[in-house]
């Protein structure tokens, strides 16, 4: 298909005023102001009054369900399209879990596939919370090679559920991602959930004092606990990447917050990055603070937080970068979160009031004046 938006508001995620974009099959081919383009086909999309970003990037979502530390019966179901797509991801990037069991890294292979083929654009790290890993093939090392969607190695540190490595064990883990990047041309990344018993970044602290580069070190869930949250800013303070995790609990109010208080502790903007941890479970309380059941974790929480810093005054293109320019950066995911000549035609479409209206994906105009019109395979 061949698009021609029209007249609008484009933020990059930087501004640059009113302009139009010819998207050709999955890409952005030309940005310009009075763009007139005659095409056999061309579809022409009045985007007047409508602010026009990048897709939102989520790279921590546990698209196959996650939970199930209450028994079988708290496994969290699967993730849908239409989810991702009514709070504007266009990207993700699946991750396993506590269960290392009954979630193999096989099924959320499957389940990142499938993702693609319904048409967003989708990711892995293969193993989920224990040492040593669990992988698809022989080794850390044979999956980076081997599988093009994996980008890394997922783990959990500090958290009363891991394994407990030894910073040499961890270390030895990270050679390996580093080697296996650099022999499947990734960089490799060691994606980790903090959890907030202490010791896991006086960990990255030793590595790092080792000599080992610490690019591919990436906590995140670093504002559910304010120590966790403590150390997270010292280590961006180094020049390490840091991720805030939108949903589930959070040290302060907001998310939001934390992103704020980072960015007044001077951290470089760029490092900073939010995702939703969403369809994890998430337990419910009453009013006396008792547990009376579960939910499943949404991806609508990355949006919620975006809107909530622009709320607040924030420059729309620093917190956009959040959720696009700052994650594919960090993730080195190539021709993904900018609106540029070349780049994917991943597009989001506001209002006036950031109520989304449309969003396209790899081209494909997925969800239109507020309603989903492309749905995943099992869905009415
Ligand atoms: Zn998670």
């Amino acid at each position: 298909m061949v698009y021609l938006i029209k007249n609008a508001c484009v933020y990059t995620p930087d501004p640059i005023g009113q302009c139009d974009i010819l998207v050709v099959n999955d890409k952005i081919v030309a940005i310009a102001k009075d763009l007139s383009v005659v095409l056999p086909e061309l579809e022409t999309i009045d985007a007047k009054g409508l602010i026009v970003t990048p897709g939102l990037i989520d790279q921590h979502i546990h698209v196959t369900g996650g939970g199930g530390e209450g028994g079988p019966k708290t496994r969290t179901p699967e993730i849908v399209l239409s989810e991702l797509i009514s709070c504007g991801t266009t990207s993700l990037v699946g991750v396993s879990g506590t269960d290392s069991v009954t979630r193999s890294i096989e099924n959320l292979l499957a389940k990142v596939r499938a993702l693609n083929e319904e048409g967003v654009s989708a990711w892995m790290y293969t193993s989920n919370y224990g040492f040593p890993p669990t992988t698809l093939s022989t080794s850390v090392k044979s999956d980076l090679l081997l599988v093009p969607e994996v980008l890394g190695v997922k783990i959990a540190l500090g958290d009363h559920r891991s394994s407990f490595p030894t910073t040499q064990e961890v270390l030895h883990l990270l050679t390996d991602i580093r080697v296996g990047g650099m022999i499947a041309g990734k960089t490799g990344f060691l994606h980790i959930h903090n959890g907030s018993v202490p010791g896991a970044f006086e960990m990255y602290d030793e590595i790092v004092a080792k000599g080992f580069p610490i690019r591919h070190i990436r906590p995140t869930h670093c504002a559910r606990d304010k120590y966790v949250f403590g150390k997270a800013l010292e280590f961006a303070q180094k020049g390490g990447r840091i991720d805030i995790t939108t949903g589930g609990s959070c040290c302060f109010d907001s998310p939001a917050d934390a992103v704020q208080k980072a960015w007044e502790a001077g951290i470089d903007e760029s490092l900073i990055t939010m995702s939703s941890d969403g369809h994890g479970s998430v337990p419910r309380f009453n009013d006396k603070g008792e547990m009376i059941g579960l939910g499943v974790g949404g991806v609508a929480s990355n949006l919620r937080d975006m809107k909530v810093l622009i709320s607040r005054g924030v420059a729309v293109e620093k917190a956009l970068k959040l959720l696009t320019k700052n994650v594919a950066r960090a993730l080195e995911l190539k021709g993904k979160g900018e609106i540029q000549k070349g780049y994917s035609a991943d597009l989001c479409f506001f209002d006036e009031n950031w109520n989304l209206q449309s969003v396209m994906s790899k081209g494909v105009v997925m969800m239109r004046d507020g309603e989903c019109i492309v749905k995943g395979t099992f869905e009415e």
